[in-house]
């Protein structure tokens, strides 16, 4: 599964690291009685996380608490290393809608024990994802709105506009650590309003002239 498709093309582009932010809208930051992050948060999934649309989220057996966070997606279109923040847009292909799912009784767990976060965020069926729009055709991604429905009623409702760390400096950012390359995403974070989902929950992400992402979950 771990690849992407833009609109309009039948290619199917391999998809290498999955960057992640969390904590980058402060409300829900303060849903999760964090502190509002001075520099990024960062964790990774591996490419097989990804699901694609009319897919099926499948909860390993260990967890009782999934959630839904929708967010902002943005594929890297070249490689690039120490990339300088007014240069950064350009690195940008395109922009989807995802889901970070998350096992949050693992995750707690974890945080509990400072112990790393891969479980809760990397296991197959964790990255739902839809469709990329191209670059070009998004006027401003930092002004979007973005919702996301479970069996029709709205459960997360926000504007990009609201995140912390803006796309050119979370690219320059993690570019100074991680090269960046063709195919790699970088999941942006998720606005307030996260919460469970359980089996047969129908989840439908919008993300406003981007696109439409429906899973299920089994
Ligand atoms: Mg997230």
């Amino acid at each position: 599964m771990n690849w992407i498709e833009f609109d309009g093309s039948s290619e199917k582009i391999p998809v290498g690291k999955i960057l992640c932010l969390g904590r980058n809208y402060s409300e829900h930051a303060r849903e999760m009685h964090a502190e509002t992050p001075e520099a990024p948060v960062v964790f990774l999934k591996p490419s097989t996380a990804l699901l694609h649309e009319g897919g099926k989220i499948v909860i390993p057996s260990f967890s009782h608490d999934v959630h839904h966070e929708v967010e902002l997606v943005v594929a890297i279109g070249k490689t690039g290393s120490h990339i300088a923040v007014d240069r950064a847009m350009e690195y940008v292909s395109g922009y989807a809608v995802g889901l970070d799912m998350t096992l949050r009784d693992v995750q707690s767990e974890a945080k509990k024990k400072s112990l790393p976060w891969s479980v809760a965020k990397g296991f197959d069926t964790s990255a739902p994802i839809s469709r990329f729009v191209s670059a070009n055709k998004i006027r401003d991604p930092h002004n979007l709105d973005m919702t996301l429905r479970v069996n029709g009623s709205v459960r997360q409702h926000s504007n990009t506009s609201k995140m912390i760390f803006k796309i050119d400096f979370t690219i320059s950012y993690l570019s100074s650590i991680f090269t960046l390359e063709e195919g790699d995403l970088i999941f942006t974070g998720t606005p307030e309003g996260v919460g469970g989902v359980v089996a047969g929950d129908l989840l439908e992400a919008e993300l406003e002239s981007v696109g439409w992402l429906r899973v299920s979950m089994q």
